[in-house]
């Protein structure tokens, strides 16, 4: 590449930080034309329960489409976290996905819970309660059907604030999942204080069942400890019989995988639902 070193502060870039650099801010840009233009949309990936096979509920993920493909979260998220911009996209996402369930409901659809990421900066928002109070009445969700799920980084080292939030969260009948549970640090002291619903076991540990004798140890034990605090424990990323046999004999709840399926836009999820039993779907 070309080096046009004009002024002494450059000479402390690398090109590849300058390419990323440049990465980033055509992303931020991105990120503002989206916002602005409606480009982001919400699929939908079914939770399903492990015993019936039941769809009982759906995780909603931000897909943002551009140039004839979708860029992905992991990429776009950081950066929207890091300018602030999570703030306005987590909000359309929570909308958008309180608004479909509630239209869903209107539709005659069995009763489904959505769960919404929600990233460490929302969680901090000192109108978050207010926020979700507000997007629940404009849309008239039910607290019950909706669900947020956030990292252990999001609450770690916080104190009597966040026990509030939760607290009223709870109470208002929102229910709360910790979402990639064991891949952050975490004291697991927490999970009884803040009286979570819900454990989503990493797709990580997932992947290693079946292949690596620890890992799949460790699923196994993360099932039995959120069991004996009465959580509801998800294991994500479920994509063989293998895993799914291991984890029905280890008496998890949920799964969600691409066993089942990916996330879909809100039409093909409807079909989805309308499948008595997934565990008769597989291939
Ligand atoms: P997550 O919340 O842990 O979501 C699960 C991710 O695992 C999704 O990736 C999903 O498509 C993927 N997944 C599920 N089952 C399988 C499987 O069987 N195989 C494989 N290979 N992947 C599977 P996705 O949609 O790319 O999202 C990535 C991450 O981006 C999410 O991880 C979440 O942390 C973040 N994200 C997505 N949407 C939002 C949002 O609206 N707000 C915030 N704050 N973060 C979001
Ligand atoms: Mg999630
Ligand atoms: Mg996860
Ligand atoms: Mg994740």
């Amino acid at each position: 590449a070309a080096k046009r070193r004009s002024t002494n502060s450059y000479q402390f870039y690398t090109d590849a930080m300058r390419q990323q650099m440049l990465l980033r801010m055509e992303l931020e840009t991105i990120l503002h034309q989206a916002l602005e233009n409606q480009w982001f949309q919400v699929y939908y990936q079914p939770r399903v329960n492990i015993r019936s096979g039941q769809i009982v509920g759906m995780e909603a993920l931000l897909r943002l489409p551009y140039n004839g493909a979708f860029i992905s979260p992991t990429e776009f998220i950081p950066i929207a976290e890091e300018t602030g911009l999570i703030l306005p996209i987590g909000k359309w996402v929570l909308q958008t996905a309180c608004k479909q369930n509630k239209q869903w409901q209107l539709k005659g659809l069995r009763p489904l819970r959505v769960s919404v990421n929600l990233s460490p900066n929302q969680f901090s928002q000192k109108n978050l309660l207010r926020q979700i109070e507000e997007i629940l009445m404009e849309t008239g969700l039910a607290p019950e059907w909706l669900e947020l799920e956030i990292t252990e980084s999001a609450f770690m080292n916080k104190g009597a604030a966040t026990l509030n939030v939760f607290a009223s969260l709870r109470q208002m009948g929102v229910h709360i999942s910790i979402d990639d549970f064991g891949t952050g640090y975490s004291s697991l002291g927490y999970l009884k204080r803040f009286e979570i619903d819900c454990l989503k076991i990493d797709k990580t540990f997932v992947d290693e069942i079946g292949r690596n004798r620890k890992d799949s140890n460790l699923a196994d034990a993360i099932i039995r400890m959120g069991k004996s605090l009465n959580m509801t424990i998800v294991a994500e990323g479920v994509a063989t019989q293998a895993q799914l046999t291991f984890l029905q004999e280890s008496n998890c709840d949920q799964v969600q995988g691409y066993i089942f399926s990916p996330p879909v836009p809100p039409a093909e999820f409807e079909l989805l639902v309308n499948k008595e039993n997934l565990l008769n779907e597989i291939g």
